[in-house]
């Protein structure tokens, strides 16, 4: 529970540090996240369904282009989705894809943002009566 190499930041990085005030700090990602690190032991845990579950990449973009709509506008994982850690992974494997890019700041947690190849792969699964 307390070893320190099993606590990550959403994008996988174990250079946490958790804070008294709440929250923890990732100095990789020189980033501020809400709540607590990911804790790697649960990656083995047959029964710990946000770490289990993923997300298919190209949905998760979907998903992160429905809420932004453009390619300028960049959200918090949680504000997408509900299992935020599981979409965060997936962030990660579209970034290495050139489909999001990810926006750090020191004062926030990190956002993310479909590129202009991931608007044109989104835009292909986003219905454009949606649109009101
Ligand atoms: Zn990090």
């Amino acid at each position: 529970m307390s070893d320190p190499w099993r606590k990550r930041c959403p994008e996988g990085h174990t250079a946490v540090t958790t804070r008294q005030t709440g929250g923890y700090y990732c100095q990789t990602c020189q980033a501020r996240y809400a709540g607590e690190p990911h804790d790697a032991a649960a990656d083995d845990a047959p029964d710990a369904p946000d770490v289990r579950w993923s997300y298919d990449v190209l949905e998760a973009v979907g998903m992160l282009y429905r809420e932004t709509r453009d390619t300028e506008t960049a959200v918090r994982a949680r504000r997408v989705s509900d299992r935020p850690a599981a979409f965060g992974q997936t962030m990660r494997k579209a970034r290495n894809r050139g489909l999001v890019e990810k926006v750090s700041a020191a004062t926030s947690a990190g956002r993310y943002r479909v590129t202009e190849t991931g608007e044109r792969v989104a835009a292909q699964m986003v219905p454009q009566e949606a649109e009101p």
